[in-house]
């Protein structure tokens, strides 16, 4: 799973000039006409100084798409024909990041389906784009984000135009066309993003946790007047808190509402210190105040917190990076020996290497930041915590902080690689964050942040959806929605819209973009030595050096845990003898369907499966779905590597 939270299969030959000019010869597919109208329509915005934007209609787009592409349509074969949306919405700004006034910043809306499967919703073409709207448009819109959110959801699930999906929608699946209803799922997205959809305060506000009526914020100055039976941030007993309703939270709402409405004395006094209390704002145009979604939004349950925001961007797991290096600084241990370390570590080949991970000038540790993208973090995690395991421990250094961090190490494996939320792995999660949290707050009592709250409420969030989600992957949508609004001055909403829908249409149709799992990249006929003939001739071998897998991209030469047939499989293997270390040395199959590497495994060298001899590696070949997570490793002996995992 490592790698479909930092990379997607290349598409082939698909290059940047064929998008260029499908995105400028080829209008077709955005004006294509389906039961439900053109696949682009325009969201109405009454009342606002934006009166509409165009957008992708979901119903017009997915049945365009289920009849023109055989293999997406056999991917909608949904249990009970039902399928639940999760709408994702973030900022992101097209060319330079760092311009101060944030250039032309895009808010971009992309939505899936729940019961897709894990490795189609941890690819980026499995998040379907909605909209794309320039931020600086949100102030024209009654309500703001909010006011936006409004709109969106009405137009998806309320309205009664013939693309809303409130009564299901027709689409192909397989050969027949079936009508799939859709239930609303929840909103998936960063802090700011969701405190924003929902008009929350969110950090800002004394009561920074939806979920918990009586978590406080003690940087408020509010909270430190009034202290009630409440508790911090850095509480970490479950018990204590006080959970939250959907139905309570709207009631707070309607609570300011009648404030403002009978214009009771001294209202606007009280109006600001209730939403500051209850940390919810009185927004007439936002999602809590339009009572027909009220049926469909839940605003505690549809509240999803995900593990890239919690952990990674200024989350969890960069402030406890920086305290470490804090620490390691006080205690005067070289940095260059940590640089040098972390130099001596091989990646999957598809993690391209960072040329300076451990650069002293990304790591802040007055104020606690590492300048690093998530996925470089996530890198830092395993590399840091090798070191302390290996380095700082055996010589007595540091033994409380690697306790802590080899439980962070371990709980960011565990999410990388079970995307399945079952009861059982929710209890372990559960026990794990607890464990995790203790002696943190204790170490770093003043690196704790709303993040560590919400870290705690992870596990039950999931278990509701099932699934294990983070936002790695929309951030790499990003990527593709930056490519179809690049050099557009004019028209942003629709040339960005349109270009993206062309582009993702001809590479579906093409079957550049595949709808499956497994598949070899760039295959080979398997040619056979001159003379030697061939008895199954009506079948021929294809061979390849890179596959995409259920763990990602694997290429030839990478090193791989596979899954040995009597292998625990609740996603909690850790570094265990059920699971063996090998190279992959190549890909095939000879009907697209059941795939084969051929392995050399390696012997392990000590019962706990950490370090693995690699001088007299045994050919095998195995089933593909064995290969169960790409190895980042380092070789410490002459023919014996060290694979980087935490350590029990
Ligand atoms: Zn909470």
């Amino acid at each position: 799973m490592q790698n479909l939270l930092t990379s997607d299969a290349p598409l082939g030959e698909s290059d940047r000039l064929e998008r260029l000019a499908l995105g400028q010869a080829n209008q077709a597919h955005a004006q294509t006409q389906t039961m439900y109208g053109p696949v682009v329509q325009f969201m109405q915005l009454p009342g606002s100084d934006l009166e509409q934007f165009e957008f992708i209609s979901p119903a017009a787009f997915l049945n365009y798409l289920s009849s023109a592409c055989n293999e997406f349509s056999n991917m909608l074969a949904f249990p009970n024909n039902s399928a639940t949306l999760l709408l994702y919405g973030d900022e992101m700004t097209p060319g330079n990041p760092l311009r101060a006034d944030g250039g032309r910043a895009l808010l971009n809306f992309y939505y899936t389906f729940l019961e897709f499967p894990s490795w189609f919703l941890h690819k980026k073409d499995g998040w379907f784009v909605l909209a794309s709207l320039r931020s600086s448009l949100i102030k024209q819109i009654n309500g703001g984000v909010a006011g936006l959110i409004t709109r969106i959801m009405r137009t998806l699930f309320v309205d009664d135009s013939t693309a809303s999906l409130s009564k299901g929608i027709f689409l192909k699946v397989g050969n027949k066309t079936e009508l799939i209803h859709i239930k609303f799922g929840g909103f998936f997205g960063d802090e700011k993003g969701l405190k924003e959809f929902l008009d929350y305060k969110g950090a800002s506000g004394v009561k920074p946790c939806i979920g918990c009526g009586n978590v406080v914020n003690f940087e408020h100055k509010v909270a430190k007047r009034d202290l009630g039976e409440i508790v911090t941030l850095a509480e970490i007993d479950r018990t204590k808190f006080i959970q939250m309703t959907g139905p309570e939270v709207y009631r707070m709402h309607d609570r300011l509402e009648e404030i403002v409405t009978t214009r009771a004395k001294g209202f606007r006094d009280r109006l600001d210190g209730l939403e500051i209390k209850w940390g919810v704002n009185y927004n007439p145009h936002g999602p809590l105040a339009d009572r027909a979604l009220r049926s469909i939004i839940d605003p505690v349950q549809h509240y999803l917190r995900d593990w890239q925001h919690t952990f990674m961007s200024s989350g969890v797991a960069v402030l406890h990076i920086a305290s470490v290096v804090r620490v390691m600084k006080a205690k005067k241990i070289e940095w260059d020996v940590l640089d040098n370390f972390s130099k001596e570590w091989v990646y999957p080949r598809t993690l391209k290497p960072h040329p300076d991970l451990f650069g002293k000038k990304y790591f802040d540790r007055k104020e606690l930041k590492v300048k690093h993208f998530s996925s470089d973090v996530l890198r830092i995690i395993g590399i840091l915590n090798m070191f302390m395991q290996l380095v700082l421990k055996p010589a007595g250094l540091m033994l409380a902080d690697c306790h802590c961090f080899n439980l962070l190490h371990r709980i960011t494996v565990i999410l990388q690689r079970s995307p399945r939320m079952t009861p059982t792995l929710h209890a372990t999660l559960t026990g794990l964050i607890d464990e995790y949290a203790e002696p943190y707050a204790k170490l770093y009592d003043f690196a704790i942040k709303v993040k560590f709250h919400h870290m705690l409420h992870l596990p039950d969030n999931w278990l509701s959806l099932g699934w294990i989600l983070s936002c790695f992957v929309t951030e790499r949508k990003h990527k593709d929605l930056k490519l179809a609004s690049l050099h557009v001055y004019r028209g942003v909403e629709h040339t960005t819209t349109t270009n993206f829908l062309n582009w993702y249409m001809q590479e579906a149709i093409s079957g550049r973009l595949r709808f499956k799992c497994n598949y070899l990249i760039n295959p080979r006929v398997m040619s056979l030595p001159a003379g030697c003939s061939h008895a199954h001739a009506a079948e021929p071998i294809y061979t390849a050096g890179s596959m995409q897998t259920q763990c990602g991209l694997a290429c030839k030469g990478d090193l791989a845990l596979i899954k040995l047939p009597s292998s625990d499989a609740s996603g909690d293997a850790g570094a265990q003898i059920s699971e063996c270390v090998g190279r992959l040395c190549g890909f095939f199959t000879s009907n697209d369907n059941d795939f084969y590497a051929n392995v050399e495994l390696f012997t392990p060298v000590d019962t706990d499966g950490y370090d693995w001899d690699m001088s007299s590696p045994s050919s095998e070949i195995i089933n593909a779905t064995m290969i169960s997570w790409l190895l980042t490793y380092m070789e410490r002996r002459p023919n014996v590597i060290s694979i980087c995992m935490w350590r029990r």
